[in-house]
């Protein structure tokens, strides 16, 4: 998949738009921003990974490859370091079905298809949505198309009916079909030895990045004004290399 070039002025445009935003609006916004591929589907209904490789490409373009943070340990509350590797993750993203064959497990045939950023959205916005196993039920009856047992004619579309084995099935063939969509690290905390996973939650490193450029940029924007009396739509303009260089004669490391 492509990903085309941020500006400079589309990184503070994104840095403005995004702010106030919700997860999964800033996840889309900065998606659709980078998204350069011939797919007509708009990035909130492609499978969730599809999303979540535009932002490793965006985060990857701004800052390399590397993702470090740190978490909380939920023994001891210490600090857990971790690093996940964006190009390492974008090795699932072929592995992402847009198109899944319907399930067959347990006298069923069922249609389905990867949750997306709609249906993350939308599940959100139902009451009790944040308790994980309702959410989970939600977004699995939200992405059964149709659904069919062999010893009953009537076709139905309701992933409520299924049972539990079937839906696990279900569950289990979504997670496989986009390896990308929940991102878990195995962490051991250094302090109580405690074994725990944490999310991967790209969208943030991606985020991160955008912020730490729009900063840099403003930095930028502030000397070069105050030095040459450029306009802030003229410090845009200027390459990325060019306007370097310029902060570089102030700083006084260009000889
Ligand atoms: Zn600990």
């Amino acid at each position: 998949m492509a990903v085309r070039a941020l500006l400079s002025g589309e990184v503070l445009g994104l840095w403005d738009e995004c702010r106030d935003a919700s997860r999964e609006e800033r996840a889309l916004a900065l998606a659709a921003a980078v998204d350069d591929s011939a797919d007509s589907l708009p990035p909130a209904d492609r499978p969730v990974g599809r999303v979540t490789a535009l932002l490793l490409r965006l985060h990857q373009a701004l800052a390399g490859a590397r993702m470090a943070a740190t978490v909380s340990c939920p023994g001891c509350r210490g600090t857990v370091e971790f690093a996940a590797s964006a190009e390492a993750l974008l090795g699932l993203e072929d592995k992402i079905v847009d198109c899944p064959a319907p399930l067959l497990h347990g006298g069923y045939e069922v249609v389905w298809r990867c949750p997306s950023y709609r249906d993350l959205q939308a599940v959100a916005e139902q009451p009790g949505a944040d308790d994980p196993d309702l959410g989970a039920a939600l977004l699995l009856e939200r992405c059964v198309l149709s659904l069919r047992h062999e010893e009953s004619a009537k076709a139905s579309a309701r992933g409520a009916d299924l049972p539990g084995a079937v839906r696990e099935a279900l569950t289990d063939a979504m997670a496989a079909a986009d390896p990308l969509a929940d991102l878990l690290v195995d962490l051991r905390c250094p302090d109580c030895e405690l074994e725990f996973t944490a999310d991967l939650d790209v969208a943030a490193f991606a985020w991160a990045e955008v912020e730490c450029r729009g900063r840099q940029l403003l930095l930028d924007v502030d000397a070069l004004a105050r030095s040459y009396g450029w306009s802030e739509r003229e410090v845009l303009a200027l390459s990325e290399p060019r306007r370097a260089s310029y902060v570089r004669i102030l700083t006084g490391e260009l000889p």
